[in-house]
Order: structure tokens, then sequence, then C-alpha cells
């Protein structure tokens, strides 16, 4: 089975787009076809499932990660990828470098992944386009330029309309609701589903994605000059 060998590939969307399934299938695509070693890597801020040394996606399947330590802030530390590998060598050079999650990685990421592409690894990775505020997560917005493949991926829209019934649009936002609530715009942008109980996440269409306080675009004042 031939398969072209990718630089960086990038899967992202919404929240529920299956973006770690299709990270998941790109990993083992690599493991059948070109019998890569592959090492993966995850968050640390990622408490969606107990066990913290593995990758799982909401319809089945799962994968062995690296847990990445956590900041104070909550990011994670992206130079502790190339801890594992050239520093503490805890792993050996692998082919193929996935990563999980890298809204949650730091400002390094950038530099982090054109090291490993200059050094012949190959490097996959899923993660939100954009965070509730429908603004670009920076971590995956500065890796767009270094991907030879992006997939972007659309949900179905959860909103109940009065018939009880979900939209089922194509969804391509995040909604982040507080006791059900949309969550205004002046919120901290990184807060882990389930660690606060009535916050929850949602994926919307842009008909029913709301953000309260958005500030005023700098656009507007220019057109009504
Ligand atoms: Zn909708």
């Amino acid at each position: 089975m031939s398969r072209q060998r990718e630089a960086l590939t990038i899967f992202t969307g919404p929240m529920n787009s299956s973006k770690t399934r299709r990270l998941l299938d790109h990993l083992s695509e690599a493991r059948d076809a070109l019998e890569y070693s592959i090492s993966v890597f995850k968050p640390g801020t990622d408490d969606r499932n107990n066990d913290l040394n593995q990758i799982t996606c909401r319809n089945g399947g799962s994968w062995c990660a690296i847990p990445t330590p956590r900041q104070k802030n909550g990011i994670s530390s992206s130079l502790y990828i190339l801890d594992c590998i050239y520093k503490e060598k805890r792993i050996v050079k692998p082919d193929l470098v996935g990563i999980d999650e890298v809204q949650f990685f730091d400002q390094d990421l950038r530099d982090v992944v054109k090291y490993l592409i200059n050094d012949h690894i190959e490097v996959a990775v899923s993660g939100l386009n954009r965070d509730f505020r429908g603004e670009p997560f920076p971590a995956i917005e500065s890796l767009m330029p270094l991907a030879t493949r992006i997939e972007t991926l659309t949900a179905r829209c959860t909103y109940k309309n009065g018939d009880r019934r979900s939209c089922g649009a194509p969804a391509t936002m995040t909604q982040r609701l507080i006791d059900g609530q949309p969550a205004s715009y002046k919120c901290p942008t990184v807060v882990i589903e389930g660690k606060d109980k009535n916050i929850t996440y949602e994926a919307r269409c842009l008909d029913h994605w709301f953000c309260p306080d958005i500030p005023q675009s700098r656009l507007s004042s220019y057109l009504q000059k």
C-alpha cells in the first residue's frame, strides 16, 4: 500500500468533529504502510479520561501517549517533546510524532515542530481551530504555514430547536456553556470540561453559536466613517 510522506498534517475543526479519530487513523496508516515508529504526545491538561497515558476518541479507539506536563497557566510545555527525544532520550527517535489537542501547547510549538521536520521526523497533529469566542487558537494558527496537508472537519450542531430536535447542520464553532447559558467573551480561554461541573461545550453551527460581550470590531468604526 502506497502512502505519501507528509511533513506536517493537521486535523482541525470544532469539538466533536472526529479530529482525534482522524489522527489515530493517520498514525495507523503510517504504522501499517511504512512500518514507522511512532511517538504520541498529549497535553497534561486533558482529563477527558482517567488513563493519562492514552489518547482516546469519543467514538472508540485509543493510542498510547506521553502526557506533557502542564504549567501553572494550564498550558503544556512544547519543549518537553524535544526533551524526551533528544535530551533525556526517554524514547528512541521516532519516524513520526503525533500530537493531540495542540491548542493546549505553548508558543514554542511551532519551533518544536519545525525542528522535528528538519530532522526528518514527520509530524501529525489534531486540535481545535477556534476557541469558544470564535478566535483562532495561537498554537494551531502558527502551524498552518508549515503544513503540507490540512484537513478541516465539521461536527453536527447540537442546538435544540423548540421541538427539542437537534439542528444537525454542519457545525464549525465550539460553544461554551456555563450552567447551560452561553459564556461571555470575557471568560478565560482555557477551562477544561468536567473540572468545573457547570461548564460544558457543544458543537454549533454559525446560526446557533452565541458569545455575549464580543467587542465591537475595529472595522465597524472604520465602516461608519
Ligand atoms: Zn445549528
